[in-house]
Formats: C-alpha cells, sequence, structure tokens
C-alpha cells in the first residue's frame, strides 16, 4: 500500500468526538478539507511527544490524540510516593496546552479496534476516525499470573492510583512486618525501576518500621542494571532489611493470603507487590500487530517506527520491539524521530536515514540520593537496528544528594517536552 494512496488527505472533523451528535450509530468521520490527518492513539510519553511534535514541525497536518484519561499520572517519580517524597497531584498531567497551544484535536476515549484496509479507527464511544497515518502508543499490558488479582495486589507499575494504594498497604504493615515484591524476567518498563522501588520501600521501613523485612524475588539471574549501585544498597545502606533473591520466577500468587510461590517454594507477605510479565497494550495484540519471536512486542521499522505488520501505522514507546530499553526518556526520543518521518513521508519524501536515540534513568536510592543511568542508540544501516552505541553507557558512581535535586530538573525538562 503506498503512501500517496493513503496520503488521500482523508477528512474529517476537528470537533471530534466533542458534540452530542457523534453519540449516533457510528460512521466514518471525515470533513471537507483535504489536509492530511494523523491519530495518535495513547497519552503517555511516547504518544503526547508525538503528537506535540507532529504539530510543533509543521501547521499542515491535523492530529488528533485519542486518550481514555482526562489526566496522565507519569510512572517516573512514582516511586517517591511510596516513601512520601512526591503525591499523585504532582505526578499528574493534562493535555489542555496540547489543545489549546499546539491545536491538537483532544479526544477523552478509548480505541477499541483498527481496520488497517479502510485507515479507521473506532472508539468505546462508538464513533469511528479516518487516519492517513496511525501511530500508536499504548503503553504496556500484564501478562496472565494463576491467582493475580491485581486490584488486591497492585502492581502500581502504570500511571495511576495503584501507587497511592501500595502506599497505603506499606504505611498499614504492622510492626516487624514482610513485604514481598517480585520482578519479572526483562524485558520489562524500566530496568532499573523495581530494584528502584525496593531500595524507595527499603528507605520507608528503615525510617517507620526498622524490624521489617523485604524480600525481592527477581526472575531474572542477577540485578540487570547498576549492579554495584543496587547490590551496595541492598547489602550495605539497607542490611537486615532487604533479601534478594535472583532466580525467582513467580508461578502463581494468592491474592487473599498473600502468598507468592516462585520456584524456590512460598513466600507469605504482609504486604505482597506483584509486577507481572509485560506484553505490549493490549490494542497492540488486538491489532495483529505483536509480530516479533515472542509474540509480545510490535516489530517497526526503526527509521519511521512504521509496523512491519501494517503499513501507515506506526508503533513507538514501550510497545515496540527495537531492543531500545522501554523507558519514557526514550519513548520521548523515538517519538520525535516518529513525527519527523511521517511528515516526511506526508511531503513525499523519506524517513531520516541515521536516526539516534537516548535513554535516561534517575533511580531514588533512599529520601535524599539517588543514581542514574544513560544510554545512545543509534541506527545501523547494515543490520537495520537500532544498537548502543557502546561508549554512551554510562551510570553513576553510586548515589547521591546531587544526583537526587537534578533527578528533579531531568523530570521536569522531559515532563514540559512531553505535555508542556
Ligand atoms: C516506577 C517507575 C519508574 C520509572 N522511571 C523512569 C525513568 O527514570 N526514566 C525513564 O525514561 N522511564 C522511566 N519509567 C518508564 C516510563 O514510565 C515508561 O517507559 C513510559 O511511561 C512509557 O511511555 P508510553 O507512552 O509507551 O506508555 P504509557 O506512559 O503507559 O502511556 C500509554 C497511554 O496509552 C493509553 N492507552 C492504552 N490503550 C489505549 C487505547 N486502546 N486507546 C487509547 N489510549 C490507550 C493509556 O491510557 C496511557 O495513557 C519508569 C516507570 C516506572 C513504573
Amino acid at each position: 500500500m503506498s503512501q500517496s494512496n493513503h496520503s488521500s488527505r482523508r477528512n474529517f472533523l476537528k470537533a471530534l468526538g466533542l458534540g452530542a451528535g457523534f453519540a449516533t450509530a457510528p460512521s466514518v468521520i471525515r470533513a471537507a478539507t483535504t489536509r492530511p490527518h494523523v491519530i495518535v492513539v495513547g497519552g503517555g510519553f511516547a504518544g503526547a511527544t508525538a503528537a506535540k511534535y507532529l504539530r510543533h514541525w509543521s501547521t499542515s497536518v491535523d492530529v488528533t490524540l485519542i486518550e481514555p484519561n482526562a489526566n496522565y499520572y507519569s510512572p517516573i517519580l512514582s516511586n517517591l510516593v511510596l516513601n512520601g517524597q512526591r503525591n499523585l497531584s504532582q505526578l499528574s498531567f493534562n493535555y489542555a496546552t496540547l489543545a489549546q497551544q499546539y491545536g491538537i484535536s483532544v479526544v477523552q476515549d478509548r480505541v477499541n479496534t483498527i481496520d488497517s484496509a479502510n485507515h479507521t479507527v473506532t472508539l468505546a464511544g462508538g464513533n469511528t476516525l479516518a487516519y492517513d497515518r496511525l501511530i500508536l502508543a499504548p503503553g504496556i499490558d500484564f501478562m496472565t499470573v494463576p491467582g493475580l488479582d491485581s486490584d488486591l495486589i497492585p502492581h502500581a507499575w502504570q500511571s495511576g492510583p495503584q501507587i497511592q494504594q501500595l502506599q497505603q498497604q506499606l504505611a498499614a504493615m504492622p510492626a516487624g512486618g514482610t513485604f514481598v515484591m517480585t520482578i519479572p524476567k526483562a524485558p520489562y518498563r524500566c530496568p532499573p525501576g523495581p530494584y528502584e522501588r525496593a531500595c524507595v520501600v527499603a528507605d520507608y521501613l528503615k525510617r517507620h518500621n526498622p524490624t521489617a523485612k523485604l524480600i525481592v524475588l527477581d526472575a531474572n539471574a542477577g540485578i540487570i542494571v547498576e549492579q554495584e549501585t543496587f547490590n551496595h544498597a541492598f547489602t550495605v545502606t539497607y542490611a537486615g532489611i532487604v533479601e534478594y533473591l535472583p532466580d525467582s520466577e513467580l508461578q502463581a500468587v494468592d491474592s487473599v493470603q498473600r502468598i507468592a510461590t516462585t520456584n524456590y517454594g512460598e513466600y507469605a507477605a504482609d504486604v505482597l507487590n506483584v509486577i507481572p510479565p509485560h506484553q505490549a497494550g493490549s490494542l497492540i495484540h488486538q491489532a495483529g500487530l505483536a509480530n516479533d519471536a515472542s509474540g509480545r512486542w510490535a516489530v517497526i521499522n526503526p527509521l519511521s517506527y512504521e509496523s512491519t505488520a501494517a503499513a501507515d501505522i506506526h508503533v513507538i514507546g514501550d510497545s515496540q520491539a527495537t531492543g531500545q530499553p522501554k523507558a519514557g526518556h526514550i519513548a520521548n526520543a523515538e517519538a520525535k524521530v516518529c513525527a519527523d518521518a511521517i511528515l516526511r513521508l506526508l511531503a513525499g519524501g523519506q524517513p531520516y536515514a541515521a536516526p539516534m536515540t537516548n535513554s535516561a534513568c534517575y533511580s531514588p536510592i533512599s529520601a535524599d540520593t539517588a543514581s542514574w543511568l544513560t544510554a545512545v542508540f543509534a541506527y545501523n544501516s547494515a543490520s537495520g537496528a537500532m544498537e548502543l552505541v557502546p561508549q554512551s553507557l554510562g551510570a553513576s558512581q553510586g548515589a547521591s544528594r546531587s544526583n537526587y535535586n537534578k533527578m528533579f530538573d531531568w523530570a521536569d525538562s522531559l515532563f514540559g517536552d512531553t505535555f508542556a
């Protein structure tokens, strides 16, 4: 299917979904303009950035952002809710600036189905919208763990109020109680994130419940990033509190009794935090785009993020299968590569041939120290893949107060670049 065929300037209404008139039986919404229309699904770090930069770089494309939630809660910095250093309102963003300043049509709804042949998406509310190019950024979904009820046993791994629920459970834990958390096998969202969570929980216990224990059940063979920093935290900073158990693969959960069963046995908890294995957002699976070897993630062309399974559909952020980390900073970078490629394609050109992206993660280790990790990825035209630039891999020498302060500057800059 050629680009020009589907850059046929599909029409649409700018006030999508805002008027009562759209509540009737589904019909494809098109309008009397000839401007290209890009629909972005998902308003997280990937989708919000893509929508913003499409309009930042071009006023001759119409952009619709579809997201079910009025507010986005950043998973980045969310572990700090657990030890009281941040509250949810400080991690909350809305789409007002994207709508008002960038002229993006923000539709509060969920995409239920995609018709790639007819270039339409159908929303839970019933409307069907036509696109020239579709960007999917639905983040992650979780795989089934026998017995797991995530309402009782919060993962707190997606944006939203589950982190508050986990914080309340932590605060209500009996003196000398046991907190058990599980880490899935990589790849998962935010490589240092679970170890960061263990540190923040241990920090809370050290200060408020010093005879309590934290058992970390890691399905991986060992700490997968920043080994020295996290190992030092577990064995020195939080000695006597943290018990770290690698190669512990979760097999089942008793959500009522709060018991995690692994290949090594059963672990009873006063608070149980299960981070289940991940896969691409469910929309990717429904659309038949989860076409990597594991059947969990979407294979894309790294020059444009266009799916290898469906023309004119692009997948960015945590759902994609390039091997780049599943993280918000790099999702923001992927979104810019994708937006740039789409604008070039819509103008009859080709995507930029040598894209680079970078990743950065700051990890709070205590209430006033943090560490960081960074990496740069570059397109290799011989392999056709995004590859780590070896000398770019950097990590802090342990945790420090100075890193802790810089963490908020970095996050503010990323939040601003995405939502403001
Ligand atoms: C504790 C923790 C700490 C982290 N720290 C860092 C860090 O230091 N640095 C870093 O770079 N990253 C970090 N991350 C990772 C980062 O939060 C994610 O990688 C990032 O949010 C991925 O962005 P995304 O846009 O792909 O997905 P998301 O942010 O999850 O956004 C997906 C959006 O899509 C919407 N959506 C889903 N399905 C549909 C549908 N059918 N229709 C419409 N909308 C839909 C959802 O409502 C959601 O708003 C951290 C994560 C956690 C959990």
